[in-house]
This record gives structure tokens, C-alpha cells and sequence, in this order.
């Protein structure tokens, strides 16, 4: 593509620096949108200057901010949850022009987002510390919550709008100023969102945007004004931005990538459990941290469950989702749409039956990055396939012969996200929910996700830190701890 082309019709993705946009003067990658393969935008690196003037940005709106009141601060929220409501088509468009999600989807990840706002529009009693009167003679003792300074959001691709919306509403709502680096592949959907906090009138410098990957992120990571450090992304990413940012003294939790299980027992009800593991398999085109990538299929329900499965999958409908009748749409990238197809082919290598094979779907062949719905059935829980992230559409069926065993395939996953269980028995859901390795758990429920309230809770190599994303650990890790113990001498 000439210069030319690229400066005349390619959107642009301005960074965020005190309250002002910027054009950033660092190199351009091309955003192509994965329903098309065409290019859609220029997505800059920023300078390590330009991060530098983010963080002293933000640095120096924190004084001020932190003794904002709370209810003040939180104003500024309830006013931002209007406008976000007021421009929901135009963010249903970002997100599916940019990741390529369904309308549906795209309206879902939405609406979650907009309830971390709501979330952190209680921070007046979320942040709410403890007293306990005469702790000695004529003393009193209590804790109050408060803001620890600049704080830093990394977020992946797979939800532009809600992952950002984890991090920074209840950052700022505690007192907090904030900087976000959203995913170099779906940036301009948090530009829209922090245009948006300036017009219901956060302050300059609260809230600041910049872009880029590896490099952005290390001078984030590196510098001494940052506090603290969100991070959602792959766990080989989660676990150096774990260890980067504590090596510089900063807490950090660090949620990474997931290899979810789906366990169907034998008196599982088949069309309610079919149709929701197609959602979670399925759903997001199988980019999403909460997508069952393993079913495991206990005893006899193994045969007519995968038969129902490439039943439902030969129905789904594939394509560009900004279509009403898409149900499943791209892969986000190029490179990841072969990192996908790789996958499929080391199955058969390494001995999988393809139940279904979506290589051979005509959409597969199009210009856009599409993988269609493949199922592998008969996969060995020790091959490659069934351990690591594939991150796409593509579901392992593992067989197995009880209960038990199904918790030890799950048990020996390197990741604890999150686990279903699909039975009508209150007795086996209850042994399940008790002895699973996953912080998020589905009883009958496909895609186990937390409402904002309570927390994101990864476990194994699925989450890296002490405190989690949303719910209270979210207040407690954007808040620090002052302990007052006070004597008034009669
Ligand atoms: P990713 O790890 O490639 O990127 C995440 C972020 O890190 C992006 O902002 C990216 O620009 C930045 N980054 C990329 N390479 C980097 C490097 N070398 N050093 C520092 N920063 C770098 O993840 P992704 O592909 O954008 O997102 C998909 C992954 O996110 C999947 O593994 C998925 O499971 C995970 N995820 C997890 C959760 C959760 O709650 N645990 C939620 C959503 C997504």
C-alpha cells in the first residue's frame, strides 16, 4: 500500500496525554479489520517521551484528584455511565470493526463493561475502612483506604471495551490517576472511552492513553512514578509483567491466559448443556479467558454429545459479524487464524479424531480471518492440543470414565481459570465445586463470569498477584491501608 493511501484513507488512533489528544510521532502498524482483511486504521508506538509525559500527566493530577471527594469523583462516573449509554451503537460498531465480535457480542462485552462503571460508582462505601473504639484506655483504632498514586491498565484484544472497564473506574473512583495502554490490535475503542471520561469531566492528566506492546510497556513497567500495574493478557506475558513490576516496586496482579474444562456427567440434560457449550466454546469465535476448550465427557454421554455437537457447529452460522444472522465471527488476526489451523494439524498428528473439521468450511478460504467450528473428539488429555491455549474455535472432546477421573484431567491443567460442571445432581456439583483446580466455577453454566461485584479469580498459572480484578480485591488493590490509633487523654 502506497504512503499516500495509507495518510488519506486509514483512520487515526491519537493518544490521550492530560486531557488532550495527541498524535503520537512514534512508528505506525496497520489495524486490518479480520472480517475483511482490508486495513482499517494506523496504530501508533508511542515515544518514550510521550509515555514519560503520560505519567508525569498523571503524576501531577494526583494531588489534587485524591482529595477530590469520593462523591465528587463518583459523580464524574454516574455522568460517564450516561454518555457511554448515550454512544452504545457507536461502541457496538468499534468493537466488531476492530475484534470482530458478533453484534450480539459486541453488545454483551458492552454491558458488562458498563456494570464495572456502576461497580465503582459505590466506592463511597466500598472504600469504607474499619473502627473498633477503646482499643486501650481512652484509645481508638481505626483504618481508612486510600489512594496509592499512578496506576497502570495493560489489556489484551479479545474485549476492547470491558477488560479496560475492569481497571480503571474503580482506579479513579478511589483517588487514583491512571494510565492505559489497551492491545496494539484494538486500540481505538479506548480512545472513544477516554474521550468520553473527558467530556463528563475528569479532570486533565486523571486519566491518560497511550499505545503500543513490548516497548510501552516496559517504560510503564520501569518507571519509578508508576504504583501499580493491572495487567489481563497470555500468561507468558502475565508472568513477565509480574515479575518486572514487583522487581521495581510495584503491586501488580497479573491475569493470564486460561484452558477452561466443561465436564458433562451422564444425567446431564443434552440440549440446555449442548447449546451451552456451543456459547462458550464457540461464543467469540473461542477468544474469550472464560471459552471451554476441553470437554470432558464422562462415561456414556461421550457418543451422542459429540454427535449433537457437529450437529449444532454444521448450524452455526459463520461470518463478518456485523451481519444479524452472524453467530460466530472472525479470528483477530491473520497470524493467529494460522497459529489456529496449526493446532488442528497437530491434533491429527498427535492422534485426534476430527469430528468436525472446520479447515474445510468455505468460509475458512475468504479474505477474512475466519477458522470455522472444528471439534476433535477422542483427544488425549496429555497431548498438546488438550494442555495448551489455542485460543480459537476449536473444542477437544476427552473421554473419560467417571467423575473422578474428570477432576484429575482438570486438576492437572497448568492453568485455573475456570471450570463447568453440567449434571442434575446437587450431590455431584457439590463434589465438583469443592475439589475443582478453577477460581471461576459453572454449575449448568457455560461461560462462568463473575458479575462486577465479585472478583475475576484465576487460580494456578491463569493469575499472577495476591488481588484480584473487580469485586473488593479491586478496592483493596487500588487502595492502601492507613491504621490511626488515637488517644485523647481525659
Ligand atoms: P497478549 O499477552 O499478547 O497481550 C496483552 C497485552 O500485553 C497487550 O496490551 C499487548 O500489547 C501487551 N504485550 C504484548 N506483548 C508484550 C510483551 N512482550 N511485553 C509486554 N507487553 C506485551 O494477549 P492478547 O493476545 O492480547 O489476549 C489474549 C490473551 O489474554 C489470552 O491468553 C487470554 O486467555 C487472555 N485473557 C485473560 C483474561 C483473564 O481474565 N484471565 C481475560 C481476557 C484475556
Amino acid at each position: 500500500m502506497s504512503t499516500s493511501t495509507t495518510a488519506v484513507d486509514l483512520k487515526s488512533c491519537p493518544l490521550f496525554i492530560n486531557g488532550r489528544p495527541v498524535i503520537s510521532r512514534g512508528p505506525k502498524d496497520i489495524q486490518y479489520n479480520p472480517a475483511t482483511g482490508e486495513p482499517v486504521a494506523e496504530i501508533p508506538r508511542s515515544t518514550a517521551e510521550e509515555i514519560s509525559a503520560a505519567v508525569q500527566a498523571a503524576q501531577d493530577a494526583f494531588p489534587s484528584w485524591s482529595k477530590t471527594p469520593v462523591i465528587q469523583r463518583c459523580k464524574i462516573l454516574f455522568k460517564y455511565r450516561q454518555l457511554l449509554e448515550e454512544h452504545a451503537q457507536e461502541f457496538v460498531d468499534l468493537i466488531i470493526e476492530e475484534n470482530g465480535k458478533t453484534i450480539e457480542e459486541a453488545r454483551g462485552s458492552f454491558d458488562r463493561g458498563i456494570e464495572c462503571v456502576e461497580f465503582a460508582c459505590g466506592a463511597p462505601t466500598l472504600m469504607m475502612g474499619e473502627t473498633v473504639e477503646r482499643v486501650g484506655r481512652d484509645v481508638d483504632g481505626w483504618s481508612t483506604r486510600n489512594a496509592i498514586g499512578v496506576c497502570v491498565g495493560i489489556t489484551p484484544f479479545n474485549f476492547p471495551f470491558m477488560v479496560p472497564m475492569w481497571m480503571f473506574p474503580m482506579a479513579i473512583a478511589c483517588g487514583n490517576t491512571f494510565i492505559l495502554k489497551p492491545s496494539d490490535k484494538v486500540p481505538r475503542t479506548a480512545v472513544r472511552m477516554v474521550e468520553l471520561a473527558h467530556e463528563a469531566g475528569l479532570p486533565p492528566g486523571v486519566l491518560n492513553l497511550v499505545h503500543g506492546a513490548k516497548e510501552a510497556v516496559d517504560c510503564l513497567l520501569t518507571d519509578a512514578r508508576v504504583k501499580a500495574v493491572s495487567f489481563v493478557g497470555s500468561s507468558a506475558i502475565a508472568r513477565y509483567i509480574y515479575q518486572t513490576a514487583a522487581n521495581n516496586g510495584k503491586r501488580v496482579q497479573a491475569l493470564g491466559g486460561a484452558k477452561n474444562h466443561t465436564v458433562v456427567l451422564p444425567d446431564a440434560e443434552m440440549k440446555s448443556t449442548v447449546n451451552a457449550i456451543m456459547g462458550s466454546g464457540f461464543g467469540c469465535a473461542g477468544e474469550r479467558c472464560l471459552a471451554t476448550s476441553v470437554v470432558v465427557a464422562v462415561g456414556e454421554v461421550a457418543d451422542p454429545l459429540v454427535k449433537e455437537l457437529v450437529r449444532a457447529a454444521d448450524n452455526l452460522n459463520v461470518g463478518a459479524g456485523c451481519e444479524t444472522k452472524t453467530q460466530m465471527g472472525p479470528i483477530i488476526t491473520e497470524e493467529s487464524r494460522k497459529r489456529i489451523l496449526s493446532y488442528i494439524d497437530l491434533a491429527e498428528k498427535e492422534g485426534a479424531m476430527l469430528a468436525r473439521d472446520g479447515r474445510k468450511d468455505p468460509v475458512s478460504k475468504t479474505k477474512g480471518f475466519f477458522v470455522g467450528p472444528t471439534i476433535l473428539d477422542k483427544v488425549n488429555p496429555s497431548s498438546r492440543v488438550a494442555k495448551d491455549e489455542i485460543f480459537g474455535p476449536v473444542l477437544s472432546i476427552v473421554r473419560v470414565k467417571d467423575a473422578k477421573e474428570a477432576l484429575e484431567v482438570i486438576g492437572k491443567s497448568e492453568y485455573g481459570n475456570a471450570a463447568s460442571v453440567f449434571t442434575r445432581s446437587g450431590s455431584a456439583a457439590r463434589e465438583f465445586t469443592q475439589n475443582v483446580t478453577a477460581g471461576m466455577v459453572g454449575i449448568n453454566v457455560g461461560v462462568p463470569a463473575p458479575v462486577a461485584f465479585f472478583s475475576f479469580s484465576g487460580w494456578k498459572g491463569s493469575f499472577f498477584g495476591d488481588l484480584h480484578a473487580l469485586g473488593k480485591d479491586a478496592v483493596h488493590f487500588y487502595t492502601e491501608q492507613r491504621v490511626v490509633t488515637c488517644r485523647w487523654p481525659e
